[in-house]
């Protein structure tokens, strides 16, 4: 049964690609369907640095639209002190 085994493992790592418009982003992960479901696990998400959840094993990369960049950078939308 070592194939089944090698077939699971190979699942388990298929990386979930999420999307984003900068280098990093926050990312909950709620487990899969049924009884691989848990409670939601949240972390940062960074480019080039693939997460593996604690408690799934759910491997997440990110895949980063456009130009990029730091979000901090972009969120000024609150902050007019001329
Ligand atoms: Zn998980």
């Amino acid at each position: 049964m070592l194939f089944i085994n090698l077939l699971w493992c190979y699942l388990q790592e298929a990386p979930a690609v999420i999307e984003s418009y900068y280098n990093k982003r926050i990312v909950g992960c709620p487990g899969g369907e049924g009884e691989d479901e848990h409670d939601v696990v949240w972390f940062w998400l960074k480019k080039d640095e693939p997460h593996e959840c604690p408690v799934c094993s759910q491997y997440f990369v990110l895949k980063v639209i456009g130009d990029g960049g730091d979000p901090d950078g972009h969120d000024d939308d609150d902050e007019h002190h001329h």
